[in-house]
């Protein structure tokens, strides 16, 4: 499964936050396979459509599809140089799909800060330039080896390598990421290969104050970190981490009355679940029988029989067709049996592009 790494300096709230996640963590009865490595969360996604099928289905069960966090704990100033829990944390960012980078945009005189301010800019820049300094340190290994063989050999994908590896360089050296480089798609299996961290798809997380997270508009340091993240074509969510705690071990109604009170109409950590989902390209479509209405995880673009396989590897091999009908026509209809009259029960083959919200029968030989 995709999982998002979540890092932070100390003292941001990372561990508030990852506290909240592992409280709302799922139903383990749910999914006997849940990863019970104490590193991760897995937080069910939220999602209004499974509800909406359930109504109209009425299967016994209703079981939503999940998400993986991962604590990536250690990173300070010069952790990439070795200080603090020093090269730890890298070998376990590259591990992740995506980060979620924790910042503080809270103020509170009894909590200090590592750097005896508030400044989430500064934050940002001192992580990211930790992960700039690590992938220097790769694509310089990497130059002193491929440099060598292009001289030598003349080679022609050692010097396309080589070309590509100076590119990276120079970018990195402006203090920029590499998510913000494009290249073309030879070029882009060369930097596949280099597994850099600053080529991940980035989510910043302002934790704000209890008192500010109704109108996260009016902080100024959550401004400033939205410009910044728009400027890298990154995402924001603004979430109040000491809230997310005490939500996690609410029920839907309690929640929901909670919020109110707060005037927030979703929880933080709701959105950030959706915006690091839709960031890392997934999508979510649906079973729906007697048993049970459930949701699962796809990749966008992924054809009916990779799809099926993320039930069960059986499902890919034995592919015959799938039959489908989309959640809006299942909506606009108000039952299977209508929908199918109207013709919007289709029947696919292997080639079939799943959409996000769509309703799979999978048809398979054993
Ligand atoms: P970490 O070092 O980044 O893991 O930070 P912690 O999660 O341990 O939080 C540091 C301190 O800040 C703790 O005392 C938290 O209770 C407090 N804290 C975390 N989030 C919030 C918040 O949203 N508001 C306030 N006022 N305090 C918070």
């Amino acid at each position: 499964a995709l999982t998002a790494g979540i890092v932070g300096l100390p003292n941001v709230g990372k561990s508030t936050l990852f506290n909240a996640i592992t409280k709302a963590g799922v139903e383990a009865a749910n999914y006997p396979f849940a990863t019970i490595d104490p590193n991760v969360g897995v937080v069910e996604v939220p999602d209004k459509r499974l509800k909406d099928i359930t109504e109209i289905i009425e299967p016994k069960k209703e079981v939503p599809t999940t998400f993986e966090f991962t604590d990536i704990a250690g990173i300070v100033k010069g952790a990439s140089k070795g200080e603090g829990l020093g090269n730890k944390f890298l070998a376990n960012i590259r591990q992740v799909d995506a980060i979620c980078h924790v910042v503080r945009c809270f103020e509170d005189g009894n909590i200090t800060h590592v750097d005896g301010r508030v400044d989430p800019i500064a934050d940002i820049e001192t992580i990211n330039l930790e992960l700039i300094f690590a992938d220097l340190e790769t694509i310089d290994k990497r130059l002193a080896k491929t440099e060598k063989i292009a001289r030598s050999t003349k080679d022609s994908e050692a010097v396309a390598e080589v070309a590509v590896l100076h590119k990276l360089k120079e970018h990195l050296e402006a203090g920029k990421l590499a998510n913000s480089l494009e290249f073309t798609k030879e070029e882009e299996a060369i930097v596949r290969s280099l597994f850099l961290l600053t080529r991940k798809d980035m989510l910043y997380v302002a934790n704000i104050g209890e008192d500010e997270i109704s109108h996260p508009e009016s902080n100024k340091f959550y401004q400033d970190v939205k410009a910044l993240a728009e400027e890298q074509g990154a995402e924001v969510v603004p979430v109040c981490a000491s809230l997310e705690e005490e939500i996690a071990l609410l029920d839907d109604e309690e929640k929901r009355e909670f919020l109110e009170g707060f005037g927030m109409e979703e929880s933080g950590l709701d959105q950030l679940i959706q915006k690091a989902y839709t960031l890392l390209g997934l999508g979510t479509y649906f079973t729906a029988g007697e048993q049970e209405v459930r949701a699962w995880t796809f990749t966008k673009g992924m054809k009916a029989p990779e799809a099926a396989g993320v039930i069960h590897s059986d499902f890919e091999r034995g592919f015959i067709r799938a039959e489908t009908v989309s959640y809006e026509h299942l909506m606009e209809y108000g039952s299977m049996a209508a929908a199918k009259e109207a013709g919007h029960y289709r029947s696919e083959g292997k080639d079939y592009v799943v959409q996000d919200g769509d309703i799979m029968l999978f048809r398979f030989n054993v």
